[in-house]
């Protein structure tokens, strides 16, 4: 049963307060329960010198140890290491992805070494395009390997950004959220710290570099936001260190211990809580609703669509996502570039006299390939015919031959036995003449 409030609440939306159980009011757990039973993925990317420390703070960020090797300092370009890692905090699955550069900084000439990143980041972009724009299309099994966070290692240098990182940070600032860290920071003394963060930040902004922004929902993260956290000053060992009666992630050294996770030492925790605590599922929505949206607007207006007809009406939604579907199952040689700026009633018809002129097509391609296949055919019959022939005629002559060879044969047999009996007959008439001579010398 529910009530009418009577009140208008928004577009003429009018505002119910119910009065039994109806059970909508589990919706939020089912979301979670169905959340977790589809798993969590995030996907960061670190960018930063050989040696800078990514995969220690990795390792620190998530308190494991993702076995990896040194990298080397001799890479003729920069590359990406890309790795996947399913992990699992009280039942809660993370498939975490973890891009590193590998060789950045270590080229003389520098100047292309932001390129394989900027197009790491477009390929996965245009690779979640490419299903989305499927007819049947399965984006919740899809493993989305869009970057949703770039974590950019800045050399505790104490002085200012190097070109190389404004280099960078300029080219993937509008396609992927840049959180700037100072790495190593146990290398600077406050005082050096703070005055290197306000030149990197005052370096950014006359840049127009933009960084992500933490959302200001509550005070931690707005504090995030206000000048002087930013970036955050990181320190990152996997090493137990011995402080009083504890045992603490630290780096040890003659002078003292510098405790990762103590707040007075370095910012690992505010990083490591607004990153995977707070921002998570903040930096996956910017990731998708602006960087993605922003490539895939560029992307669609490469290919000639427009949001606006002719007349400057705005094409409605459902238009749009018929274009995109037109887009995908037209034949890749039919030419729709510049068409979406019609608004989608033309769009449609002229699509259908593609489609016919399509078909027309088609069909004349089959008639003309019957036409070629039946001339072949004939061709290939009149060939066969002749051989034939040409075959006929050899094995005709060579029956003649072998005719006449049997003839001859049967004439040479026919006289040697004619000889044979000539032969017999001599022989009869000798014996013969013989006996009579023998009989007269007895008789004498
Ligand atoms: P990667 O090449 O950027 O992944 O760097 P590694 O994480 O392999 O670290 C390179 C070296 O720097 C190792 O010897 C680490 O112990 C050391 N290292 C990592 N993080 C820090 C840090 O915050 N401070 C200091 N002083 N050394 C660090």
């Amino acid at each position: 049963r529910a009530e009418i409030r009577g009140s208008h609440f928004g577009l003429g939306i009018r505002c119910l307060t119910t009065l039994g159980h109806f059970g909508f009011e589990c919706l939020p757990t089912q979301l979670v329960n169905k959340s977790i039973q589809k798993g969590f993925s995030f996907n960061i990317l670190c960018v930063g010198e050989t040696g800078i420390g990514k995969s220690t703070l990795i390792n620190t960020l998530f308190n494991t140890n993702l076995k990896e090797n040194k990298s080397s300092h001799f890479y003729s370009k920069v590359g990406l290491k890309v790795k996947t890692y399913e992990l699992l905090e009280r039942n809660i699955p993370l498939k975490l992805t973890v891009v590193k550069t590998v060789g950045y900084g270590d080229q003389i000439n520098k100047e292309a070494s932001y390129q394989p990143v900027v197009d790491y980041l477009d390929a996965q972009f245009e690779a979640y395009l490419q299903e989305e724009l499927k007819i049947k299309r399965s984006l919740a099994d899809y493993h989305d390997s869009r970057i949703h966070v770039c974590l950019y290692f800045i050399t505790p240098t104490g002085h200012s950004l190097k070109s190389l990182d404004l280099l960078t940070m300029k080219n993937i600032d509008r396609r992927v959220n840049i959180i700037p860290l100072i790495a190593k920071a146990d290398s600077l003394s406050k005082n050096d710290l703070q005055r290197f963060k306000n030149n990197i930040m005052s370096e950014l902004n006359s840049n127009g570099i933009q960084i992500y922004q933490f959302p200001a929902d509550d005070e931690a993260t707005a504090q995030a936001n206000s000048s002087g956290l930013l970036p955050f000053a990181v320190v990152g060992s996997m090493e137990e260190v011995k402080v009083g009666k504890r045992m603490v992630r630290g780096r040890h050294y003659p002078w003292g211990v510098l405790q990762v996770e103590n707040e007075n030492h370095c910012d690992f925790v505010k990083l490591r809580d607004l990153l995977l605590c707070t921002n998570m599922e903040d930096l996956k929505d910017q990731t998708h609703s602006q960087h993605y949206e922003c490539y895939r607007t560029s992307r669609l207006q490469k290919l000639g669509f427009s949001d606006m007809g002719p007349d400057n009406q705005p094409v409605s939604a459902q238009s749009y996502t018929d274009v995109i579907n037109v887009l995908v199952s037209t034949p890749p040689h039919i030419e729709i570039r510049g068409v979406a700026t019609q608004n989608i009633g033309d769009f449609q018809e002229m699509y259908e006299a593609k489609r016919q002129e399509f078909h027309n097509q088609c069909q004349r391609e089959e008639e003309e390939l019957k036409q070629t296949f039946m001339q072949r055919v004939k061709e290939k019959e009149l060939t066969f015919k002749d051989a034939e022939k040409e075959l006929q005629d050899k094995f005709e002559h060579l029956k003649r031959i072998q005719q006449e060879e049997i003839l001859k044969l049967e004439e040479e047999r026919r006289k040697l036995e004619e000889q044979i009996i000539d032969f017999y007959k001599m022989k009869a008439a000798s014996e013969s003449a013989q006996a009579q001579v023998c009989t007269n010398l007895k008789k004498d």
